[in-house]
């Protein structure tokens, strides 16, 4: 009896929070790349929870540059700031069994106690509200203090066992790699604030799986950040695609690409007379 397999599905995931870079356009047509090669689909996902950061007219942008770039997409493409529904089940999922709690510390005091840092270097929270006391929390919550509720990290990974998942090399038809997954040195991350029902991690994972995406090509800059996704994943009893973490676009600083940093946008070097084959070039694909 032949066992049914589920078609690759990739997704390429922007934040519309400013134009795309070179960075981008490696990930985006990598990712592409990568779905021919399987033999599946490439779709897109626009991540604009962060209402503050993330705009209209960037996410009309992204839609632009990438059809310049001659790739096509399904739709309707899922948009994260019409699925807060979903990530805020997530978080109640996460709470009922006891591993969220509330944190009402600032930056200041966390930067101010932490001794030692997450794996991108910023403060690892040093755990000072995972042991209040339920009346205290109940006080400081209906009194309406800021707060941020976090993972207790360490709670979660008794919870989940031994985590593993399988990596893909660049040639994603290749047989992946079983790896250990260290989500440990992240500590307790904040999963929502108080009017955010999903941090990143939240949400990602939740689309992931909505989307049935079976690989996940990103960054080796999000390669860390994956260990926590998988303890969610685990945590949500939602699937675990397999990862491939691609080379990173640098600038001739030598560090990656950012909008930050005022890396030229794909929009100013169209502007300036480059092709699309000119991109894939300059970023080392075959045109
Ligand atoms: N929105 C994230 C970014 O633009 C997505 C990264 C990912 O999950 O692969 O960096």
């Amino acid at each position: 009896m032949s066992q049914k397999r589920s078609k690759p599905l990739l997704r390429f995931a922007p934040s519309p929070n400013g134009r795309l870079h070179l960075g981008h356009a490696f990930s985006a047509l990598y990712t592409w790349q990568a779905a021919t090669a399987l033999d599946g689909a490439a779709l897109l996902r626009i991540e604009d929870i962060d209402s503050e950061r993330c705009k209209p007219e960037f996410t009309a942008a992204i839609y632009e540059d990438l059809a310049w770039l001659g790739l096509d997409w399904p739709k309707p493409v899922m948009q994260q700031s019409e699925r807060l529904d979903a990530y805020a089940e997530a978080g109640n999922a996460l709470r009922d069994q006891q591993l969220l709690y509330p944190c009402f510390c600032s930056r200041t005091e966390i930067a101010a106690l932490a001794t030692h840092t997450d794996p991108d270097g910023a403060p690892l929270y040093p755990g000072t509200c995972r042991h209040l006391h339920r009346g205290e929390q109940i006080e400081r919550l209906q009194r309406g203090d800021p707060v941020q509720f976090r993972l207790d990290n360490e709670a979660a990974q008794a919870r989940a066992g031994l985590l593993t998942f399988s990596v893909v090399g660049p040639l994603v038809t290749d047989r992946p790699q079983i790896r250990y997954a260290r989500p440990g040195r992240w500590g307790d991350v904040v999963l929502q604030r108080k009017g955010s029902p999903a941090s990143y991690h939240l949400s990602v994972v939740v689309d992931d799986a909505a989307q049935a995406i079976t690989h996940v090509t990103r960054g080796r800059d999000m390669e860390a950040a994956t260990d926590l996704h998988i303890l969610l994943q685990m945590l949500l009893g939602l699937p675990t695609p397999i990862y491939h973490f691609h080379r990173l676009i640098l600038g001739d600083d030598g560090r990656k690409l950012a909008k930050s940093k005022g890396s030229p946008s794909l929009a100013s070097l169209r502007a300036d007379g480059w092709t699309p084959d000119d991109i894939r070039r300059a970023v080392g694909l075959p045109s």
